[in-house]
């Protein structure tokens, strides 16, 4: 019988593992023993042979190993595995009370590395992007049909990432019926369409459910306050989230940006499915003035600011700037930026819905740079709350790579 592959640490290189992060970078590895095949199980031990984890093993990629699990008596199998995704499906029960979009699966925070599983009503869309679980492919289908009793399966794997990780493209149909062109989900009383095949992640960014949310109670206390409806802008809309949110929440007009077309398209959509006029529709039950503005966000925010334009409430919800640490100046630059521009057209007492989807800038660089613009924008804010992705996205505190998105609620003095 073969032994257990082996990977064995350069001296010093457990300290990561003693703290339960689930990372064995390339360059923390002395040698490896066993000739594993891309995506097996290994043991890691320290260069004195003690044990630390079980791991998959990644030949392909500079995390050469990710944890599966610390216990040295646990046994790395089908039934193991099967267990986790029962587990992390069991943890988000209970928002299908109030959604039928559900991340049920984020990877290293649900101790599976590299898997990532959004429900959209009847359909499961994955993202297998790591050899060890996608070594495992079979028995994670299987185990994922039988939690969410479910039989549809779409996938929507970075072909990037799968490349880095030495692994064939995948994409397309695993299980069951070919997605619709658009799933319809509901989130709380918003209905939205849903572009599982093309759309961004995998079709809708589910992780602002509760910030969405909060737009629209933000809009609601506005009206209440002020007695009139709010103005609203959202830059960087994708296909209406935030928008769509604020409208029904009783804003008056909502004027939306982003630089893509087929996303304004399905906000369009969305709009109706709400039946929230769009441009201008006289005929709509619904009173709130819709425009959506294909653009380039920071140039519309000084177009706006050129046309003395003035909002209650601003949300800037910007893709990822910085994907690493050198890009992160450049990153800086650009959130100072749109904030700095955003707080120029915000009045005072108004709301900005600010955020950063980029895990190489902390939460508290990202309240620095905002606090810089707020300064030269001359607006005096207070800050109402910090903000994160929603709790079906949680943060394993030993991994805090896992923890990307960073948000800050402000009020205009
Ligand atoms: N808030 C949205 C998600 C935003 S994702 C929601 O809740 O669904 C970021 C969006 O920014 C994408 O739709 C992308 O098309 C858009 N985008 C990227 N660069 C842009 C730019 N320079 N100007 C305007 N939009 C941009």
């Amino acid at each position: 019988m073969c032994a257990m592959p082996t990977v064995r640490l350069k001296p010093g290189k457990e300290r990561s593992l003693a703290r339960r992060h689930p990372w064995i970078y390339a360059s923390a590895i002395d040698r490896v023993s066993g000739s594993p095949g891309n995506g097996a199980l290994v043991q890691v031990r320290g260069e004195d042979g003690r044990f630390w984890a079980w791991a998959a093993y990644s030949p392909g990629s500079t995390i050469r190993a990710r944890c599966w699990s610390f216990e040295p008596s646990e046994r790395i199998d089908a039934d193991w595995l099967a267990a986790r995704v029962t587990t992390a499906v069991a943890r988000r029960r209970q928002l299908h009370e109030v959604t039928s979009a559900v991340r049920l699966v984020f990877g290293e925070a649900d101790g599976l590395p590299g898997l990532i599983v959004d429900r959209y009503g009847e359909y499961l869309v994955t993202q297998f992007q790591s050899a060890g679980i996608d070594a495992h492919r079979e028995v994670v289908l299987d185990a994922l049909c039988r939690a969410c009793a479910c039989e549809n399966v779409f996938d929507r794997s970075d072909p990037a990432l799968r490349e880095r990780e030495a692994l064939a493209a995948l994409g397309g149909v695993l299980r069951g019926a070919p997605p619709p062109k658009h799933v319809g989900i509901r989130e709380y009383d918003v209905r939205y369409w849903v572009d599982v095949r093309h759309g961004h992640k995998t079709g809708f960014y589910i992780d602002q459910r509760d910030n969405r949310r909060l737009a629209g109670e933000i809009v609601q206390r506005l009206c209440a306050r002020h007695g009139r409806a709010p103005r609203v802008l959202n830059c960087f809309c994708y296909t209406g989230g935030f928008s769509i949110a604020a409208a029904r929440a009783g804003a008056a007009t909502v004027t939306s940006v982003d630089s893509s077309a087929d996303a304004l398209e399905l906000a369009h959509a969305n709009a109706q499915l709400n039946a929230l006029a769009s441009d201008g529709d006289s005929s709509s039950p619904s009173a709130v003035h819709l425009d959506w503005l294909c653009a380039d966000a920071f140039e519309q925010l000084r177009i706006l600011r050129a046309e003395e334009r003035r909002y209650d409430l601003i949300v800037l919800d910007p893709p990822k700037f910085a994907t690493n640490q050198h890009q992160v100046p450049r990153a800086a630059r650009a959130y100072k930026d749109i904030n700095l521009s955003a707080l120029r057209l915000l009045e005072p007492g108004g709301m900005l819905l600010t955020f950063s989807c980029s895990a190489a800038v902390g939460a508290d660089l990202f309240q620095k740079i905002v606090a810089g613009a707020a300064v030269d924008a001359q607006a005096d804010c207070y800050l109402r709350a910090r903000l994160a992705a929603a709790a079906d996205h949680p943060t394993l505190l030993a991994h805090p790579e896992g923890e990307y998105l960073k948000g800050l609620w402000l009020e205009r003095a």
